[in-house]
């Protein structure tokens, strides 16, 4: 069993110690590895299995910072990049008077953007069994060229699962509807809140977003739901077969929801690669998900399989 995980490794800047506030008032800032792919690709290293991780970090202190965070978490640094010219990408959190957070992404000319196309040659990628893509890098060229190279080239035979990850601000050269589009065909698994497909005209509740997306190229869409847990559909062309699962999610003393959505990913992957029914799947996801908000930070709480199957146990 082999995977590989592609796309951003940033550093995200928490605010401490102030319940709310823009980036104006926060103080002192709290620095914890993130991105999107990257805490798939830890959630699925605590899981069980490391998966290799595509990544490009600069050569400079954060660099160093989370390629560290990787090789704790077993990670092998194939194809984990340094960049010397151009610094670690960044994402400073802002809360809100509700204490919900949002993201300012300082990704711009940054490491993170400049993946290139070839990195991974065709043999290195016939030898992968599931590859998890993020949509951030799809936002700024040369990591755009890269990526869609990469799906572009993917044998049938790998099963790929995508997360959008909607995040306005980036859109700016690209237009995300679009991009979202070309990227579908070549998609397997799509995994994505109602809210982040709503800007692609996936509109309305989260049967009817799957519904459209599985007749869009994916064969299954993984809806997730933030505390009202997830929802699923496939189609026959799925490996674990045509069906539709809902699963309410798990009540959890939540800290920080930062990255839940990344750890049900990690779950869910880990359950389908296993022989899971799609049911099985929302459920572990939606287990790994409630766990994963229980501490500060995207990566801090991603629960081990042991500790994931204690919590399953005890519900
Ligand atoms: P994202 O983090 O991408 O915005 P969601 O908010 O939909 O995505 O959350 C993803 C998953 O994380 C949910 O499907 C659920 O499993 C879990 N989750 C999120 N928020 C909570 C919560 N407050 N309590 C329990 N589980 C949660």
């Amino acid at each position: 069993m082999s995977r590989l995980v592609v796309g951003e490794c940033i550093v995200d800047l928490h605010p401490e110690g102030a319940e709310s506030g823009g980036h104006g008032d926060a103080g002192t800032y709290a620095r914890r590895p993130g991105g999107a792919p990257a805490n798939v690709a830890v959630g699925l290293a605590r899981l069980g299995e490391a998966p290799a991780l595509w990544t490009r970090l600069g050569r400079d202190g954060f660099g160093d910072f989370l390629a560290a965070t990787l090789r704790e978490e077993g990670i092998p640094d194939t194809y984990v990049e340094r960049d010397p010219d151009a610094p670690t990408g960044l994402a400073v959190v802002a809360l809100d008077a509700d204490g919900d957070r949002s993201f300012s992404l300082y990704l711009d000319g940054t490491a993170s953007t400049r993946l290139e196309s070839g990195r991974i040659d065709d043999d290195a990628l016939a030898a992968v069994d599931w590859l998890h893509v993020g949509g951030v890098e799809l936002a700024h060229e040369p990591s755009r060229s890269a990526v869609f190279d990469l799906l572009e080239r993917t044998p049938d035979g790998v099963t790929v699962s995508f997360d959008p990850n909607a995040r306005p601000s980036l859109w700016r050269e690209f237009d995300y509807a679009d991009t979202l589009a070309r990227a579908l065909p070549n998609v397997g698994v799509l995994v994505a809140s109602a809210e982040d497909l709503d800007p692609a005209g996936y509109g309305g509740t989260a049967e009817t977003v799957a519904s459209a997306v599985v007749a869009d190229g994916p064969h299954t869409a993984l809806i997730t739901r933030g505390a009202a847990g997830a929802y699923a559909r496939s189609t026959a062309d799925a490996p674990w077969g045509a069906g539709h699962a809902e699963h309410p999610g798990f009540d959890a003393d939540v800290v920080d929801t930062t990255g839940a959505g990344d750890a049900f990913t990690a779950g869910a992957i880990e359950a389908l690669d296993g022989g899971s029914s799609l049911a099985e799947a929302l459920r572990f996801g939606n287990a790994v998900g409630a766990r994963a908000t229980t501490a500060q930070g995207a990566m801090a709480a991603l629960p081990t399989r042991e500790q994931v199957e204690a919590f399953l146990d005890d519900e």
